[in-house]
Formats: structure tokens, sequence, C-alpha cells
């Protein structure tokens, strides 16, 4: 039955892959979102600086506008 085997690793990928989706989507971004970003979102909008849209673009916070990528240490 080798349609079986096939299926079976299909299945398993297709887990792995959602899966890995999940854990990259719970991770919260490290730092602290810049104000005015956290104005913009709040209105269901993206901030329309051109730092932070290039920041965004990195995954990241902007840091001209006070935001921070690291998490804070105690
Ligand atoms: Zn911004
Ligand atoms: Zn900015």
């Amino acid at each position: 039955m080798k349609f079986v085997k096939i299926l079976t690793a299909v299945a398993f990928a297709v887990a792995l892959t959602a899966s890995l989706a999940v854990a990259a989507d719970k991770k919260a971004p490290p730092g602290k979102v810049a104000g005015c970003c956290a104005k913009a979102a709040k209105d269901g909008k993206a901030c329309d600086h051109a730092c932070c849209v290039e920041a965004a673009k990195g995954n990241k916070n902007c840091e001209k506008c006070k935001g921070t990528n690291e998490e804070k240490k105690k």
C-alpha cells in the first residue's frame, strides 16, 4: 500500500507546517510599539510614517518613533 504511505507523509507535512505557522503567529513581537503606530493600530490602520512603514517591512517596531525591538530587562 504505497499510496497510504504517501498520504500519511503528506498529512504529516501539512500538520507540521500548520503547527509552525501557529507558533510563529503566537510569538509576539519583542519590544514596544511606537506611540504613533499604536495610535494608528487602534483606529485599525497602519502608521503611514515612512520610517514606521520601513520598520514594519522588517517586522520591527519603529525605533525613530520611540519604539523598541528588544524585551525590556528587569
Ligand atoms: Zn509610527
Ligand atoms: Zn517611525
